[in-house]
């Protein structure tokens, strides 16, 4: 925390300066390429594929990335497009990245480019939605890999656009995602020196762009608890070794981790129990109790705490009861921190407030919620930004959420996006 706002305090004296790094007019560019921008997105939205399903997304990001030249691998990480664009003078490898995957989500709209599609998620039929903007994300990323080619005489070392499949999470039983990404290596020949990432926001006026440094979105880590009694009749508890109450103190002595135990001026931190099961009638008292839950944490510090903290908690209520407890963390996955490398963040930030206006480059606060650009930032320094997608004539309270039938992100918004990642792109390889 303390270099966080460290790297604040510092931004906050460079704001003043956000002369152009480079001679490129990035907004000329970007104005000529939006009406192909929004022509992308609609195709997307009209036609969105579930995570690790995005077939025909993929073959048409990839059809578009060879038509401008690149050399393009498909099939990274199951449905991914990687994309390299060469610029043959020596420099920096910077990556940039777009997630591609819709929801199960019935979409609410009358759009003329609404989703009708259907998808299978876990042997069930589902409508399919673009319901987190993933689909402007692929647009805009298409539209700066089409500026970046157009002008790559103005480009020192290379550009590697990477379009990730199963953002959201793979269905039961598969991998997917940013995780498998980095295993197969996307990160690796050329090596990524830096990454940059950016979320359409449905909550954020369109123009604004909003980042942090440090701690940006938590850590994930899902755990389960079985605690194991012993079965009696309900009206002689004296038999049993009652899983149920044992459960019931675990649950409440869990909640003091953060709110005891964690620095909460730091940042903020939560364990939730999302389920629990146990018993099948009102007479019995059951064997067995099973619980799970989410961890979210925003430092290192916080998340090893908790890891500490937790099987002690769950060892001794357990052994106070006369019960024995299992406890599974991480359970089924895990998804880092989404940190955004402090130096990274103060560099980029002048391009920011040139890209937005210093009026409409906002210092956010960091989320709970989590984003598997986390695993690409894990191994090379990376910036994950968020840009607005809210109509100006729309209050924050009335703007739909992300993964509802009524999300939506004005088509507007996006040409801030394209010229984000264009300017991070050409800032970052004249400073390195
Ligand atoms: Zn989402
Ligand atoms: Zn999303």
């Amino acid at each position: 925390m303390y270099r966080k706002m460290l790297s604040i305090a510092v931004a906050g004296a460079m704001s003043l300066s956000v002369a152009s790094a480079n001679t490129v007019d990035v907004d000329a560019l970007a104005s000529k390429v939006e009406a192909d921008v929004i022509s992308w997105r609609h195709h997307f939205h009209e036609f969105p594929e579930l995570s690790n399903r995005e077939f025909k997304t993929a073959e048409y990001v990839a059809s578009y990335l060879k038509s401008l030249g690149l050399q393009v691998q498909t099939g990274v990480a199951k449905t991914g497009v990687v994309a390299i664009l060469d610029s043959g003078k020596p420099g920096p490898v910077v990556a940039l990245r777009a997630d591609m995957d819709g929801l199960p989500v019935k979409e609410e709209s009358a759009l003329s480019y609404r989703s009708n599609q259907l998808g299978e998620y876990n042997g069930k039929e589902v409508p399919v939605m673009h319901a987190c903007g993933h689909d402007t994300h692929m647009a805009m990323l298409m539209g700066a890999a089409k500026i970046l080619t157009d002008i790559k005489g103005e480009l020192k070392g290379k550009v590697k656009f990477i379009f990730q499949p199963a953002e959201e999470g793979a269905p039961a039983g598969e991998k997917g995602g940013a995780e498998v990404m980095v295993k197969e290596g996307v990160l690796k020949n050329p090596d990524v020196d830096a990454i940059f990432g950016l979320h359409i926001s449905a909550n954020t006026d369109v123009g604004t762009v909003r980042y942090n440094s440090g701690g940006t979105m938590a850590a994930v880590d899902p755990f389960k608890i079985v605690v194991h009694g012993k079965q009696a009749h309900g009206a002689y508890p004296w038999k049993s070794v009652d899983p149920i109450v044992t459960s019931a103190q675990m649950i409440m002595s869990i909640q003091t981790i953060v709110s005891r135990e964690l620095k909460l001026i730091d940042d903020a931190a939560v364990v939730s129990i999302g389920s629990i099961h146990g018993g099948n009638r009102s007479n019995i008292i059951p064997s067995e109790v099973e619980m799970v839950g989410t961890i979210r944490t925003l430092n290192k510090a916080a998340r090893e705490h908790i890891y500490e903290a937790l099987p002690r908690k769950v060892k001794a209520i357990a052994e106070s009861m006369g019960a024995e407890a299992e406890l599974t963390l991480p359970l089924d996955y895990y998804y880092p921190i989404t940190y955004n490398d402090p130096e990274l963040t103060q560099q980029m930030l002048p391009t920011m407030q040139r890209t937005a206006g210093v009026e409409n480059t906002l210092l956010s606060k960091p989320v709970t919620g989590a984003e598997d650009f986390s695993f690409f930032q894990e191994q090379v320094p990376g910036l994950y930004v968020w840009v607005g997608g809210k109509p100006l004539d729309v209050s924050e309270e009335d703007s739909p959420a992300h993964h509802t039938p009524e999300f939506y992100v004005d088509d507007s918004g996006m040409k801030l996006g394209v010229k984000l990642l264009t300017n991070f792109t050409l800032d970052y390889m004249a400073k390195h």
